[in-house]
This record gives C-alpha cells, sequence and structure tokens, in this order.
C-alpha cells in the first residue's frame, strides 16, 4: 500500500492553482535567497490528495472508533461539548497579558475549578500551572525541596519510590536533584513496611507513593506510611494520575498527603495521547502550600485576582498561567457532577477492571489475585503458554481489533499486560474484549504460530522492535 503521497506523484498533476494578482513573498525576497530548483514535492490532483489523507487518517486507531484500554492512561470517553466550549472565542482569545478586569471569566473559572480540587482531595491549596503529570511531578518535588530549604533542612537529599511507583516518580526525584532510594514491595504488591523503615532517614526529603499503586492496587496501610514518613521529617508526595479509582471515595489529605498532582488530561476529561497539551495541577496541605509556583488566583471581595504575594514560593514553572483549554475541560467536567455522582465514576472504572479480571480468570491470570482498584494487571507465563509472550498477545489484539493494553510494565510483573477498561466503556464492549482474549488463548493451545506472526491484517505488520531502537530511520 501506497502510505506517502511522494509515491503517488505523477509528474503534472496539479491541485488548484491561482492566477498570480498580487504582491508574494517571492517579490520582496532577494535574489540570492530564492531557490533555483523547484522543491520535490507530490505531484497530486487535489481530490487524490483528500482522497489520500482521509484514508491515512481512517488508518489511525482512534478512542473515538475502537476500545482502548491502555493502562496507566485513563483513555475514557470524552464529553465533546467540553470540546466545544473550552474553545469560544473569549478564552480562546484570551491574551495572557491580558489586564485582570478583562478576563474576570477566566480567573473566575480558574480559581473556582482551585476550589474543586481542593474540595475533592481535601488539600489547602493547587496550582494550575503543571502542563502535564510529569511536570506536576517536577513541580511537586521542587515545592518540597523549598519546603525543607526554608525549614532549614536542606540535608535532605533523598526521594525513597517504592518500585510499584509509575516510572516518571524516580526520573522527578532525580531531576530535581534528589538522589533516588528504591524500596521493594512485599509479596501482596503493596509498599513493604520493613523496607520503608529501613529505608526512612534524616537525610530522606520525600517518599513518592503512586496512588493506586502500578499494580492497581489501593496502598492499604497508606495511613501508617504516612505516619512513618512525617516521623522521620519526610513529606509524603502522591502521584495521582490515577486519580480516576478514588475521586468522590477518597480524600488523599485524609490520609497524610503532603503535596500530590493530577492529571486533568485523565481523570477529568480532557483528550489526550501523541503528547498533546495536557494539565497536572498540584495540590498541597496547609504546611506545604507557601511554597507552590505563584501566581495562585484568588477571590478578594469578589474579584478575581492573580496573587504575586507569596515570598516562600518556588517560583513559576511555566509561561503564563498552565494550559487553559485544559482547564476549561476540566472544569466543565466537575461543574457536570455532584460529589455523589462523582463517586459513581470511580466506583464504575473499579467495577469494570473487576470484571475483565474475573472474567479472564483460568486463562490470562492476574499476578496479584486480588480485587484491584481502576486496572488489573495480568501475567502471562510463555513457558505454560506454547512459548507465546505477552507482545505476541497485544500484537494478535491488533488484529482482533483492539488497541493493545499496557505490557510490560510494571517491570515487577513478569510479562506484565495491564489493562485499564474506564467506567464509561459498556459492558458489551468488556465482554467482545474479554472474547476476543478468549480466543486468543484457544489461538495459543492450537495455532500458536499465529501469535508470533501477528499483526497480520494491520497495515503495518510485526516491526523488528531492536533494529528500530538502535538503527532509527526517522527519514524518507
Ligand atoms: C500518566 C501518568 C504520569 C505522567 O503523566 P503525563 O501527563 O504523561 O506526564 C505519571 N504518573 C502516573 C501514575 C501516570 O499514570
Amino acid at each position: 500500500m501506497e502510505l506517502l503521497s511522494i509515491e503517488k506523484s505523477k509528474p503534472g498533476r496539479r491541485g488548484v492553482r491561482f492566477e498570480k494578482t498580487h504582491k508574494q513573498a517571492v517579490d520582496y525576497l532577494p535574489e540570492n535567497l530564492l531557490r533555483t530548483t523547484a522543491p520535490r514535492l507530490p505531484e497530486m490532483s487535489e481530490f487524490d490528495t483528500v482522497r489520500h489523507f482521509t484514508r491515512l487518517s481512517q488508518l489511525n486507531y482512534s478512542l473515538d472508533g475502537q476500545f482502548y484500554p491502555l493502562g496507566s492512561c485513563t483513555m475514557k470517553y470524552n464529553p465533546k461539548a467540553y470540546d466545544k466550549l473550552s474553545v469560544l472565542e473569549p478564552f480562546a482569545n484570551a491574551h495572557p497579558f491580558a489586564p485582570e478586569n478583562a478576563v474576570q471569566g477566566t480567573l473566575q473559572i480558574m480559581y473556582e475549578l482551585q476550589e474543586m480540587l481542593k474540595e475533592i482531595t481535601g488539600l489547602s491549596a493547587f496550582t494550575l500551572q503543571p502542563a502535564a503529570g510529569a511536570h506536576g511531578e517536577l513541580t511537586g518535588i521542587l515545592t518540597v525541596r523549598a519546603y525543607h530549604d526554608a525549614h532549614g533542612s536542606s540535608s535532605r537529599t533523598e526521594v525513597i519510590v517504592p518500585d510499584t511507583a509509575h516510572g516518571t516518580n524516580p526520573a522527578t526525584a532525580n531531576m530535581a536533584g534528589y538522589a533516588v532510594v528504591n524500596i521493594k514491595s512485599s509479596a501482596d504488591g503493596c509498599v513493604d513496611k520493613k523496607a520503608l523503615q529501613a529505608a526512612l532517614s534524616d537525610k530522606t526529603a520525600a517518599v513518592m507513593l503512586t496512588v493506586p499503586n502500578t499494580v492497581g492496587l489501593f496502598e492499604k496501610d497508606i495511613r501508617e506510611i504516612s505516619d512513618m514518613v512525617h516521623k522521620a521529617g519526610a513529606l509524603l508526595y502522591m502521584d495521582g494520575a490515577n486519580f480516576n479509582a478514588l475521586i468522590g471515595l477518597a480524600k488523599p489529605a485524609d490520609f497524610g498527603v503532603d503535596v500530590m498532582h493530577l492529571n486533568l488530561h485523565k481523570t477529568f476529561a480532557a483528550p489526550h495521547g501523541g503528547g498533546g497539551p495536557g494539565s497536572g495541577p498540584v495540590g498541597a496541605a496547609e504546611h506545604v502550600a507557601p511554597f507552590l509556583p505563584k501566581p495562585i488566583v484568588e477571590k478578594k471581595d469578589g474579584v478575581y485576582t492573580l496573587t504575586g504575594e507569596m515570598p516562600q514560593s518556588l517560583g513559576k514553572m511555566k509561561a503564563f498561567y498552565g494550559n487553559i483549554a485544559v482547564v476549561l475541560r476540566g472544569y466543565c467536567y466537575l461543574r457536570q457532577f455532584d460529589a455523589d455522582t462523582l463517586k459513581d465514576i470511580a466506583e464504575k472504572a473499579i467495577l469494570n477492571a473487576n470484571y475483565v479480571r474475573a472474567k479472564l480468570k483460568g486463562k490470562f491470570d492476574a499476578f496479584f489475585d486480588v480485587n484491584c482498584m481502576h486496572e488489573c494487571v495480568l501475567s502471562i507465563d510463555p513457558s505454560t503458554m506454547n512459548g507465546v509472550h505477552t507482545a505476541d498477545v497485544a500484537k494478535r489484539l491488533l488484529d482482533y481489533g483492539f488497541y493493545a493494553p499496557t505490557i510490560y510494565f510494571p517491570l515487577i510483573v513478569p510479562e506484565a499486560m495491564m489493562i485499564e477498561p474506564t467506567e464509561t466503556e459498556s459492558k458489551d464492549m468488556l465482554d467482545a474484549f474479554v472474547e476476543a482474549l478468549e480466543e486468543i488463548y484457544n489461538e495459543i493451545q492450537i495455532t500458536p504460530q499465529l501469535l508470533h506472526e501477528a499483526p497480520r491484517t494491520r497495515v503495518v505488520g510485526r516491526i523488528d522492535e531492536v533494529s528500530a531502537a538502535r538503527q532509527p530511520n526517522l527519514r524518507w
């Protein structure tokens, strides 16, 4: 199949051509800057071009077309109405240097979103600046640093990260200049408290916990863990990117979290993927709030204002005030629900993950055989599966019309397959997905070769991932 328009090029084919009626850039450019040979562009008719790109767009796998069980990514349905609202002219065209009195509406929305995030987490303050989850982590850990610096404890140089943390956690701690101390989990997939106690010292600045952790489990001893952390003089950072599992059910402040981030582009219905714009607001408990980035939106005498009066603030983490279009979507989403219905989101997300886990039992088993939160992490033993590996199952799922789950992550689960169905999928869709995996399980018993050759029905077949990584050829 011709994937590139240049392969379809036929000499002399043209799209619409307009007569030159007014001065063009070439009329102003000095002679020596003008090219002497024509660019090598595909020559195609306009109609062929439209068809070519439309067809390519249809080859894209998309959330609007199919199920996307990508673990730790919360690929749920994002109501289209929010997209429309977020590009309304007064918001989309607001100039970042506009005076406060000209953008009261935008400031009000930012303020109210801060308030709603405070309410659902129990924390005292939020900044909407960070542009992504990982950026939120960096902001959070730099906030921790500013806190320790102000408390004369700059000698705290270590951040403890359990092996069930998201991969960005150790990267963040390292980037913020801390030494990363890894601790192993216990056999139940949760933090090993003995290992934690042994790692805690007067050098510990913070412990970073991903909650729920990357094996899809809630840290059941979190209250005790936070007491241990605080006793050692350290702060508890919570990676709340997967708050879809907790929203309306639990407030992190209640179990002693000092600083955390949320991903608006996961839980709060902003479309994401492909590195698009995100938002990773960071919240802090009262004793840490003064160190958050500034400015934060405040309300004074009924007027919304960006406050720069935060003398202990770590400063700015992003140009201007964050990705407002994503903030707007998060705001719309939260305004839609009252407290009781918010809980429904988490409960259904948890129910759906456990439904898939229970249905697949005996064929593809969860690594930790307990109720999970919003995602289940399965594991495959190739020695009992005719040599079939998780990557083969993932590729075969593409043939069945499903996106592959997250695979080989978390690292502590051998041959991991991390499935996050989200609350927005119907039972019919979950059943179809389970059926596909059951069918694949049967193939593993009878025709394992099929799996090694998968995908067979996609435009691009099995690629040589090793060569692709070692000798990347990024040019056509
Ligand atoms: C997605 C995710 C992140 C990173 O978020 P980005 O917006 O991709 O930077 C961090 N932690 C966890 C647990 C996540 O699931």
